[in-house]
């Protein structure tokens, strides 16, 4: 099963993601995480994401699609994954769709205005360390802007900048967004209230999830 995880910005995809990589030991995919650890690295590929992703525009296709191929057919993803921020426009779910056409698949929006993503981006802090991701309004850390896990100071991703939110947010309604009508054709969207608590997210996504999950034992079953 491949679970896709889409939103605007701020909508908690990560979170969720590593949520339900505990729950079900589906491995969480983030493409964003992939460039910023290549970036990180200094790596060619790095520094050729790096100017567009501080502007935050899309990186091109070929150097995520390259990524992704790499990552989905590790052993550990046969069973299932968790895709956070890829798909992020048509032509990248198609892409996918040909690179493993043999998966099911669930596309799951979490939704969020762009007044609430604002607010959420400007209050996140991430460690540079284990990536762990913090909101100083409603997930602070216990010791002021230092993470909890490793102690390392936390950081605001130069993306979540401002001007850059708007930016993120102009490209997710104008490139992004047309996926959930990609996918309601495919009869697979689910659309989830990102506004509602991290547990309550999780325990519908979890729901929705576990039908799913259920159904194509069933079908398997009945082969
Ligand atoms: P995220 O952590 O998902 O918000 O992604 C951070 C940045 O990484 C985005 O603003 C883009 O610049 C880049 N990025 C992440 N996923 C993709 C993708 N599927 N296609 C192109 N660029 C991406």
């Amino acid at each position: 099963m491949r679970i896709i995880l889409f939103g605007p910005p701020g909508s908690g995809k990560g979170t969720q993601g590593n949520l339900l990589e505990k729950k079900y030991g589906f491995p969480k995919i983030s493409m964003g995480d992939l460039l910023r650890s290549e970036v990180q690295d200094g790596t060619p590929l790095g520094k050729e994401a790096e100017a567009k992703m501080n502007r935050g525009e899309l990186v091109s296709d070929d150097i995520v699609v390259k990524m992704i191929k790499n990552r989905i057919f590790k052993p550990e993803c046969q069973k299932g994954y968790i895709m956070d921020g890829f798909p992020r426009d048509i032509s990248q779910a198609q892409r996918l769709e040909e690179i493993d056409p043999a998966s099911e698949e669930m596309a799951i929006e979490i939704y969020l205005s762009d007044q609430a993503a604002l607010n959420r981006l400007g209050a996140r802090r991430v460690c540079p360390d284990c990536d762990a991701i913090y909101n100083l309004i409603n997930k602070p850390p216990k010791k002021d802007e230092t993470c909890d896990v490793c102690e390392e100071k936390l950081m605001l991703r130069d993306d979540d900048k401002p001007g850059v939110i708007k930016d993120r947010l102009k490209i997710y309604h104008e490139q992004t967004e047309v996926l959930i009508e990609y996918y309601s054709r495919k009869k697979v969207y689910f659309r989830i209230d990102g506004e509602e608590t991290v547990e309550s997210v999780f325990q519908h996504i979890s729901s929705l999830l576990d039908k799913e999950l259920a159904r194509s034992q069933e079908a398997e079953v009945t082969k």
